[in-house]
C-alpha cells in the first residue's frame, strides 16, 4: 500500500469505518466528544480500549511482536483519521505512546514481559514525572533527590502538573542521583509504583474548575534498583527518546473532526450568515489541510527533515487548535437555547478553551519549540 487513494488504502478505510461504526457505544462518543481536557476521563478512555483491545488494534504504532497491529504507515494514517471522524475517545498517551517505546528500547527483557502486556490491556495507567515546581522548560535543573541505600533509591522532593497522578498506578519518572558535571549527567530513569509508601498526590484545579493535574510528593520514597530504566545518571537520553514520542504526533486529523463539530455548531446558530465568519472558518479549514499534506508527505518521506518536523508541527497544530477554540466561543456566545440542548462544541466552548491554552505549553513550550527549530536552521546555515 504506496497512497492513500491506492485500492487496498480505500479498502481498508472502509474495513476500519465499518469496525469504527458497529463497536464505538454512542455513550463512549458522546463522552468524546463533550470532552473538555487533554485526555478524557479515564472510565471513557479505558472503556473503549478493552474493546480495541480485544480487536488487537490498542497499539497501531507497536511492533507486532509487542502486540501492535503490523499496519504501515499509510494504514495508521488512515486508521488517525477515520479514528478522529468517528469521534472515537483518545486513549491516555502516557502508557501506550510514550513509556512503551521506551521501555521497549531500553528495558530489561523483566520489563518488557511485565509492564508491556499490562499497557496494552490498559490494566496500568502511567503518569510522567518530569516537571517540578522551578524546573519545566529548564527540565535538567530538577532537583527531587534519589540516594542509593541497598537495592533501593530512596526518594525526596516533589514533581508538580502531573496529570492523571490521581488515577494513575504506575509513574514513569526523572530523578537527580549525581550532582556532578552537567546538570543533564546526573539524571536517572525510574519506574515507580504510585502506592509506595511515602507517595502524596495534592490535586491543582485548573482554570476551568477540573480537576486534571496534581502536585506528587515524595517523602522518603524507596523504589528498587530494579525500576531503574538505563544506566544511572543516563536518563537524559532515555527522556529525550521518549520526548519524540510525546511531540511527533499527527494534528490534522483530530483538528478536522474538532472545526466539523465548529461547523455544525455555527450552522445551528447566526454565526454563518456573516460573510466574514465564513472565510474565517474557511481559513482555519485550509490551515488544516495544510497540515494534512506536511503530515501525508512525511509519510512519503518528504516535507520538513525529522530535526525540526516534531517542533514544528506541535507549533502548527497548537496553535490553530486554540484558534478553532475562539471561533467556538464566538459561535457559543450567539447560543440562546439551554447548554444542555446545545450542540456538543458549544456545550463544553468554555471549559475547552480554559484547559487548551495549556496546549502551547505542555510536551515542552511553543517558544522553546521556536528556539529548537531556529538552533537547526542555524545550525544548518552554518
Ligand atoms: C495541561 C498541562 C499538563 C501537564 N502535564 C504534565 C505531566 O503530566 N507531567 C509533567 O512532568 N509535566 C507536565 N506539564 C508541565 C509542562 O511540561 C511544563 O508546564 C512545561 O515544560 C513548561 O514549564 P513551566 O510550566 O515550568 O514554565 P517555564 O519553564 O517557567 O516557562 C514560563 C514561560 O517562559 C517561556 N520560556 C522559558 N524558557 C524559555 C526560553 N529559553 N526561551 C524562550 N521562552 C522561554 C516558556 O515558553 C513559558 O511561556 C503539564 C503542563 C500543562 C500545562
Amino acid at each position: 500500500m504506496e497512497s492513500l487513494n491506492s485500492a487496498d488504502a480505500r479498502a481498508f478505510r472502509d474495513e476500519v469505518r465499518t469496525f469504527l461504526a458497529e463497536k464505538l457505544p454512542p455513550e463512549l462518543r458522546r463522552g468524546a466528544r463533550r470532552g473538555t481536557s487533554v485526555f478524557l476521563h479515564p472510565d471513557i478512555a479505558d472503556a473503549w480500549q478493552r474493546i480495541l483491545h480485544a480487536k488487537g488494534w490498542a497499539a497501531p504504532d507497536w511492533p507486532v511482536e509487542y502486540g501492535g497491529t503490523g499496519w504501515n504507515e499509510i494504514q495508521r494514517y488512515i486508521w488517525a483519521e477515520e479514528y478522529a471522524r468517528a469521534h472515537a475517545p483518545g486513549l491516555s498517551p502516557m502508557g501506550l505512546k510514550m513509556v512503551a517505546p521506551v521501555i521497549m528500547h531500553y528495558g530489561s527483557p523483566k520489563q518488557k514481559a511485565t509492564l508491556l502486556p499490562r499497557i496494552l490491556s490498559g490494566e496500568d495507567r502511567w503518569c510522567q514525572g518530569y516537571s517540578e515546581p522551578g524546573s519545566g522548560s529548564d527540565l535538567a535543573s530538577l532537583k527531587l533527590r534519589a540516594v542509593r541505600d541497598g537495592n533501593d533509591y530512596v526518594l525526596n522532593g516533589s514533581k508538580i502538573w502531573t496529570t492523571h497522578a490521581h488515577f494513575a498506578n504506575r509513574m514513569f519518572c526523572l530523578v537527580r542521583t549525581s550532582s556532578e558535571g552537567r546538570p543533564q549527567t546526573g539524571i536517572t530513569f525510574l519506574l515507580l509504583e504510585m502506592d509506595t509508601p511515602g507517595i502524596t498526590v495534592s490535586p491543582i484545579h485548573t482554570l476551568a474548575g477540573e480537576h486534571e493535574f496534581n502536585q506528587v510528593f515524595f517523602d522518603d520514597v524507596r523504589v528498587p534498583v530494579s525500576g531503574r530504566l538505563g544506566a544511572e545518571n543516563d536518563g537524559w537520553t532515555v527522556a529525550k527518546h521518549l520526548l519524540t514520542f510525546e511531540r511527533g504526533g499527527r494534528y490534522a486529523p483530530g483538528l478536522a473532526a474538532t472545526l466539523e463539530m465548529v461547523r455544525e455548531a455555527a450552522e445551528a446558530t447566526g454565526w454563518l450568515a456573516h460573510e466574514s465568519n465564513r472565510e474565517r472558518l474557511a481559513r482555519e479549514a485550509i490551515a488544516v489541510e495544510a497540515l494534512r499534506a506536511i503530515e501525508l508527505a512525511s509519510l512519503e518521506g518528504r516535507g520538513p527533515s525529522d530535526a525540526v518536523r516534531p517542533s514544528m508541527m506541535k507549533v502548527l497544530g497548537t496553535e490553530a487548535s486554540q484558534r478553532i477554540d475562539l471561533l467556538a466561543l464566538e459561535i457559543a456566545a450567539e447560543w440562546q437555547g439551554s447548554l444542555d440542548d446545545a450542540p456538543d462544541a458549544i456545550a463544553v466552548a468554555m471549559p475547552k478553551y480554559l484547559n487548551n491554552r495549556a496546549a502551547s505549553i505542555y510536551a515542552g513550550s511553543n517558544e522553546i519549540q521556536r528556539d529548537l527549530i531556529a538552533r537547526v536552521v542555524v545550525d544548518q546555515a552554518a
